[in-house]
């Protein structure tokens, strides 16, 4: 395998540097990609910041797509030069993957926060010979290459820009699946969705989708409402200049919606969004915070047949629900492109600065392809 270039972060809320990496040969399970493009999610970040204690270094990274260039002996699931997206990993074996909940296998942080194999092995090291963490998410795909194992690439029609794709593997499917697999609203319902970042904005489109007649963006920024007018929202509140419980019970004729998902991670924010809830609404929460974060409930609004649940990666079993998405977009009905803005990897630091000030809903890096190869 030749040595490739990944951005390597080596200490906590350290920047993100290009580096001259090693990775090792695929084993029997395993695939190597060549990354066309990859997106930046919330996670990457906070894993640089060590909210989750991945071992640095590590090559972040986990909304690879790209196309297959070696696969191991075992694999049969891809060949080479099918066009993949990678998505998170799950051990296949566990009681919750068995029943196809995948993002609550009960190996979940070890397979995609551990930074190594299952076997406690690292595929990855810098130029001095050094382990530097490479499996991240069971990809590390802020690189050129990315080693990844069967059960998480996704194969994608070769028709579809590969480049664009990647944000299937994580963040785009965790806020549409949350509405489309979890939520599941019905034709002609109300949602409430709080925070219109990549995640919420996708969970929006989802609700157009699946025929929400009231959608509700809620954020800070009047750029994004304006965006999430366009993606599908019929009503936006901007959370700064009103009261956004007392809006959402007004335009719902006093009731409140059926259904809201938080996607801020914020405490304040999901007692807004179980407070909004009419009788028997159901909120998700999808927003990460640090690990010990709380939050407060009114017992009485819980007790009225309210039900808050968590929903991880959209609740998504990533080869079944990333190609309808992809039909979806094809179709005109998921414009997540909108969303995206190219950086070359060599600017990841800019991409990161970028995403955090809310400038950039969703940064796709495009590493330069090795060998002169496009
Ligand atoms: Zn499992
Ligand atoms: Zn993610």
């Amino acid at each position: 395998m030749p040595t490739i270039e990944a951005a390597v972060v080596r200490e906590k809320s350290g920047p993100f540097v290009i580096e001259t990496i090693s990775l090792d040969a695929p084993r029997p399970n395993e695939v190597l990609i060549r990354i066309v493009g990859v997106g930046m999610c919330h996670t990457d970040l906070v894993v640089r910041d060590q909210y989750f204690p991945t071992p640095l270094p590590a090559v972040l990274g986990h909304e690879g797509a790209g196309v297959v260039e070696q696969i191991g002996s075992a694999v049969t699931k891809v060949g080479i030069g099918d066009h993949v997206v990678l998505s998170y990993a799950s051990c296949g074996v566990c009681v919750n993957c068995q029943r196809g909940l995948l993002g609550y296998c009960t190996d979940l942080y070890g397979r995609n926060f551990s930074g190594a194999r299952p076997d406690g092995s690292n595929p990855c090291c810098d130029k001095h010979g050094a382990t530097v963490s490479g499996y991240f998410f069971a990809q590390s795909s802020f690189g050129q290459y990315a080693l990844a194992t069967e059960r998480n690439v996704v194969k994608i029609p070769k028709d579809v820009p590969v480049e664009i794709m990647g944000p299937l593997g994580c963040g785009i499917q965790t806020g549409a699946g949350a509405v489309i697999n979890a939520l599941k609203p019905g034709a002609g319902t109300s949602i409430a969705v709080f925070g219109a970042g990549s995640v919420g904005l996708s969970a929006i489109m989802a609700a157009r989708v699946v025929g929400c007649t009231t959608i509700v963006a809620v954020d800070l920024n009047t750029q994004r409402l304006h965006l999430a007018e366009e993606l599908g929202a019929t009503h936006t509140l901007n959370g700064a200049a009103q009261d956004v419980v007392a809006s959402i019970r007004d335009l719902t004729g006093g009731e409140g919606v059926q259904y809201a998902l938080e996607c801020t991670g914020l405490p304040a924010v999901v007692r807004q969004a179980v407070d909004s809830l009419r009788l028997t609404g159901i909120c998700g929460t999808i927003g990460v915070s640090p690990l010990g974060t709380e939050f407060t409930l009114d017992m009485n609004a819980v007790l009225f047949g309210r039900t808050v649940r968590g929903v991880i990666e959209g609740d998504s079993v990533p080869d079944i629900f990333i190609p309808q998405l992809v039909e979806l977009w094809r179709q005109g009905r998921f414009p997540f492109d909108k969303l995206i803005k190219f950086f070359p990897l060599s600017q990841i630091e800019e991409a990161a600065h970028a995403s955090e000030k809310g400038n950039v809903l969703k940064a796709v890096m495009l590493p330069k392809p090795i060998d002169g190869r496009t």
